[in-house]
């Protein structure tokens, strides 16, 4: 099989990397899945770097390939997918950085496109979310060690530990279709992830999948958030610190990378209108593990992002 892009024309580390070596573009108007960076770390609590996360999985994602070993389908056969290249934050300051993000999203999704994002800490979902909900509330997998629904942190709302809670409290996302999967860790207080199960929030935490098996937490999900327009956040701090050790707060007894790749599979079925992989932070990285593990998981979303687009614009062309 012929194609126009270089894979087999220039090996897959030469030339400028781009996420998946798609096309650099400017105009969200030429793709239907744009991925863009969003290099900003101004929400992390603790330690940094996932500023730096976009650049370290552009790389990585250069190693991809085109077919998907389990559907044998390419997304690139499916749709248009560019590298919208990275929204221009401010790394000082945080309210400026969450208009800039919230305005870049609008614009690709005026432009009928869908965002697949690379962060950057957690907080940056919240920007996303206030243009990708803004007509209706959206449901949400969240695949996480924490459950990201504190108040504040250090007298701040807008933080890495806090984009759901102002998400749900400004209308974007719905909480009874919200499933949160992989919390775990020590806390701060045991009434940590109260206010989330006050909302409806599902949390499915790490004793809970290991019991019932990964079959049964997407199972889940799909209960949960199947009903409508859904958004994916995958924060790589889900996994065990032994498959992604590059990122700011590493919990152990997380997931594997196969289990990450089976639980994102998994999801198929929903009517996902975009998604983010955050917290990859390379200067605590090894050996680019933790950026080839977020590539390869970005990889799956992509698939997964490609074949709703293609549910969805067949049901649009009936009706
Ligand atoms: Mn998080
Ligand atoms: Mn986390």
């Amino acid at each position: 099989m012929t194609s126009e892009r270089p894979n087999l024309l220039v090996p897959r580390f030469a030339g400028v990397a781009s996420f998946m070596r798609s096309p650099v573009l400017a105009d969200p108007g030429e793709t239907d899945i744009a991925i863009l960076g969003i290099p900003f770390d101004g929400g992390t609590t603790n330690r940094p770097g996932a500023r730096h996360g976009p650049r370290a999985v552009r790389d990585q994602s250069t190693l991809m390939r085109r077919l998907h070993p389990v559907t044998k389908r390419s997304p690139f056969d499916l749709c248009r997918i560019g590298d919208l290249g990275d929204v221009a934050v401010n790394p000082v300051d945080v309210a400026a950085t969450l208009a800039a993000i919230t305005e870049r999203i609008a614009e690709i999704l005026a432009a009928g496109a869908v965002p697949l994002s690379v962060g950057g800490d957690h907080l940056v979902s919240l920007p996303i979310l206030r243009a990708v909900g803004r007509d209706r509330p959206v449901g949400l997998v969240h695949v996480d060690a924490h459950s990201d629904t504190w108040d504040s942190f250090f007298g701040s709302r807008y933080t890495h530990s806090t984009p759901f809670r102002r998400a749900v409290e400004e209308g974007v996302l719905d909480p009874h279709r919200t499933i949160q999967i992989g919390i775990r860790g020590s806390m701060h207080a045991a009434e940590d992830n109260d206010w989330a199960l006050a909302q409806g929030i599902r949390i499915v935490t790490m004793d809970e999948l290991r019991e019932g098996g990964i079959d049964r937490a997407i199972a889940e999900a799909l209960r949960i958030a199947g009903g409508g327009p859904t958004y994916l956040s995958f924060d790589i701090d889900a996994l065990d610190p032994a498959y992604a050790p590059g990122t700011g707060t590493p919990e152990i007894g997380g997931l594997t990378s196969y289990e990450a790749q089976r639980l994102v599979r998994g999801l198929g079925p929903l009517d996902l209108v975009a998604a983010d992989l955050v917290e990859v932070s390379p200067p605590l990285d090894v050996a680019d593990l933790t950026a080839l593990t977020g590539a390869s998981l970005l990889w799956e979303m992509l698939c997964l992002l490609a074949d709703a687009r293609i549910r969805r614009d067949a049901r649009a062309e009936r009706s």
